[in-house]
């Protein structure tokens, strides 16, 4: 993960305003395009300059072919601050988070949790993430609906994992494969691997009271087909797979007498 930094320089002070604006939407831009990651950001103003510090996968991922809507904006708020946006790379994080290099994956997992801002697409043969840009448009030249997907993964994990307020509830809609929070998830899948032809699968929380033997004769939750795998995926984490229902799941956080 690489830390950028975007900034552009008003020439007219006057125009501040309406530039800070015409910079907030970029931002928006980047995120909807996949090229930053994280919903959340700061911009600020430095003398008559503004600023805005941003996280993407990639040293390349705010240089390489730009989303069809951060161009527009692009050319937009140069306009208005009579200047050209400047990027700057700040450095890349501590722990490398690989990004998928492969030719082509075998499959795709849709993936978030509470706290990663990461793209919650992964390659199913390497397991590394596979940045949203690399996919083709999702929705209107960008991935708005994919994001919106992981925000609501991200709201409903947070309310599962503090368990004070709707934690039976929220651990239904991620276990549940028919839950609100997976049907959205799952129209996601069907939405991804209709445009790349790549069969794209949920990843489904299990949270079962089982002891080990009951987890090795489990079955899928939405078809009932048994959907052990000889060789669990991503080096034993994923053990269950069903091809037909395309969900994926872990042995339970909850295995009896662990
Ligand atoms: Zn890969
Ligand atoms: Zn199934």
């Amino acid at each position: 993960m690489y830390t950028h930094q975007l900034s552009i320089q008003v020439a007219d002070p006057a125009n501040m305003p309406d530039a800070f604006n015409e910079f907030e939407f970029l931002i928006s831009s980047y995120y909807t395009s996949g090229q930053k990651l994280g919903k959340q950001h700061t911009v600020y103003i430095d003398g008559n300059t503004l600023v805005c510090i941003i996280q993407a996968h990639e040293e390349t991922s705010l240089s390489t072919e730009n989303n069809y809507y951060v161009t527009l904006r692009t050319e937009r708020l140069e306009e208005f601050c009579g200047n050209k946006i400047q990027v700057k790379q700040l450095g890349k994080a501590h722990e490398e988070q690989p990004v998928c290099t492969c030719a082509k994956s075998d499959f795709y997992l849709l993936i978030a949790d509470q706290s990663a801002i990461d793209s919650p697409v992964k390659c199913g043969t390497c397991f590394d993430v596979v940045p949203l840009y690399k996919l083709p448009a999702y929705y209107e030249h960008g991935y708005a609906p994919i994001l919106g997907w992981e925000t609501n993964y991200q709201a409903v994990d947070t309310l599962q994992i503090d368990g004070e307020v709707g934690e039976v509830w929220a651990t239904e809609q991620m276990s549940n494969p028919n839950s609100e929070l997976s049907i959205q998830g799952r129209a996601v899948c069907a939405g991804i691997e209709q445009k790349t032809g790549i069969n794209t699968y949920y990843y489904l929380h299990n949270t079962k009271e089982n002891t080990v033997e009951q987890e090795l004769d489990s079955v899928c939750p939405a078809c009932q087909t048994p959907w052990l795998l000889t060789t669990p995926l991503a080096n034993g984490i994923f053990p269950f797979k069903c091809d037909n229902c395309r969900l994926i799941s872990a042995f339970s956080a909850n295995l009896a007498g662990y």
